[in-house]
């Protein structure tokens, strides 16, 4: 035994030495050269998702390909066809392709974590221990989903199919099949008191699995409830009225100020704290459970200096520009602009960042300014949507010359043909920067 110890560690040594020898060579040729785990970018971009992709493929020519982006992530998703996936409008394979397809033709992708943020010396840190330094850096972390913040809620979703979520690849095969086994009790959909991604993807998913049950002739067998922590059903008084009216007619109770904060997988109850009232619990009995979890940003970026209290990430809200540090900016669903967090707010954003940190680059005024575009197809049905289309303190922005809150075949083409096409084609490669050019055409004519 200590035989074979010993030449184990004689070949461990003779690697070592070896790999000194590489080292040093290596040293004499050139003073100059970094140690392998020391890289620098002229822009480093944290999160290669919807919005960190967009910006490589916009500046990879401006910068010769000098940017470097962190994505831990081999597969990079559609993520607002997850809730398509879950009513069986279309299949998990359409919702993803691969990152380095991607990345590849405009960056160097660093298959990474982030977990260290020193803005002061212009230096990231990678778990695998790269140091990376840039000149200017592009915050797109997107959120955590946390499944572990409720009570008994991990357990529940990882042992039980009939308690499932869209919001997650990892659970979000399970919705389809939950529904169709579906036939009798209370199906119960969740909404938490966090900031969520897509604020309408809770109540979309209910409406698709109760039209659902309508046609399969067991609607009658089968209870809907949707719980939402919030006070609303949606948070802009234009369509939460309308949505309102659609839930009453579908026969969907809706109960506001619900917070779900445990579940109890054994006995299939969930427990709601009632918000705005001391002490007050309602325990509802379910068959199937839908979940929207609680979200936040990535915990890496949690009490860093490039965060607010609430640990989003501390932007000037019309420049994206971060608020202390000028050579940072941050865009998508880890900022702290106070609009809904949609795939379409990022893709304005995408606009307004691409002019923006291109002055920073070239040493301008930033001039680029956005206006808290964001955007949800509410699919009320597998044939129709509701396009809510709003800005920063609600104000509306609809693209299209007609009265948008009422569900229409033409959104739900768009929303379910013509988006993916937009995304894949256009958005990833930084091409698309939203509507505003068609809803100035169609309301100036311009
Ligand atoms: C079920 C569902 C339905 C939705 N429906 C719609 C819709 O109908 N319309 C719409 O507009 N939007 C919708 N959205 C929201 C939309 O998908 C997001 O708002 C959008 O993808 C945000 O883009 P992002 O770049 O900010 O984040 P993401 O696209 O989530 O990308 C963030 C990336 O950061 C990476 N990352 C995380 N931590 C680290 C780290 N420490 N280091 C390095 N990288 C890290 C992640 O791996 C990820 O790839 C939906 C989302 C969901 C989940």
């Amino acid at each position: 035994m200590s035989h074979i110890i010993k030449s184990v560690n004689l070949g461990s040594n003779l690697f070592k030495s070896s790999r000194i020898i590489i080292l040093s060579a290596a040293h004499s040729s050139t003073s100059t050269q970094k140690p392998e785990n020391e890289k620098k970018f002229k822009l480093l971009i944290v999160g290669g998702g919807t919005g960190g992709s967009a910006i490589a493929g916009t500046f990879a020519k401006m910068l010769n390909k000098d940017i470097g982006v962190i994505e831990p992530s081999a597969d990079h998703y559609y993520q607002s066809m997850f809730t398509l996936v879950g009513g069986g409008l279309k299949t998990f394979d359409q919702t993803s392709r691969h990152t380095k397809d991607i990345l590849n033709n405009y960056c160097s992708w660093i298959q990474d974590k982030a977990v260290t943020f020193d803005p002061s010396n212009n230096l990231v840190i990678t778990k695998k221990g790269d140091k990376i330094k840039y000149d200017f850096l592009l915050l797109a972390l997107g959120l955590q989903l946390n499944y572990d913040a409720v009570k008994g809620l991990q357990e529940a979703i990882d042992g039980d199919a009939n308690v499932c979520s869209i919001y997650s690849p990892k659970y979000v095969q399970k919705v389809l099949p939950a529904v169709k086994s579906l036939k009798e009790g209370v199906a119960l959909y969740t909404f938490p008191s966090t900031p969520v991604k897509c604020a309408g993807a809770a109540q979309k998913i209910c409406y698709l699995s109760e039209e659902r049950l309508f046609k399969n002739s067991l609607r009658d067998k089968v209870i809907f409830k949707y719980y939402t922590a919030l006070p609303v059903i949606f948070p802009v008084p234009r369509y939460a009225e309308a949505l309102d009216k659609y839930a009453e007619g579908r026969l969907i109770d809706v109960k506001k100020n619900r917070n779900l904060v445990e579940v109890r997988g054994d006995k299939k109850e969930a427990v709601f704290k009632i918000v705005g009232e001391e002490d007050k619990y309602e325990v509802v009995k379910y068959s199937l459970l839908h979940v929207a979890p609680p979200m936040s940003t990535p915990s890496e970026l949690w009490n860093t200096p490039l965060v607010d209290q609430a640990n989003f990430v501390s932007v000037n809200p019309d420049t994206l520009q971060h608020t202390k540090y000028k050579n940072v900016f941050a865009l998508g669903d880890c900022t702290s602009a106070p609009t809904s967090k949609t795939a379409a707010a990022c893709a304005s954003q995408i606009g307004v960042v691409s002019k923006n940190l291109k002055a920073a680059i070239m040493g301008q005024e930033l001039k680029g300014k956005y206006d808290g575009y964001t955007s949800c197809p509410l699919t009320v049905s597998s044939s129709k949507v509701i396009l809510a289309e709003f800005g920063y303190d609600g104000k509306i922005l609809e693209t299209f010359p007609f009265d948008q809150r009422v569900p229409r075949y033409s959104m739900f083409l768009l929303k379910v043909h013509l988006m993916p096409i937009i995304y894949w084609k256009l958005m990833v490669k930084g091409m698309w920067h939203g509507p505003s050019f068609f809803r100035k055409l169609w309301r100036f004519g311009l």
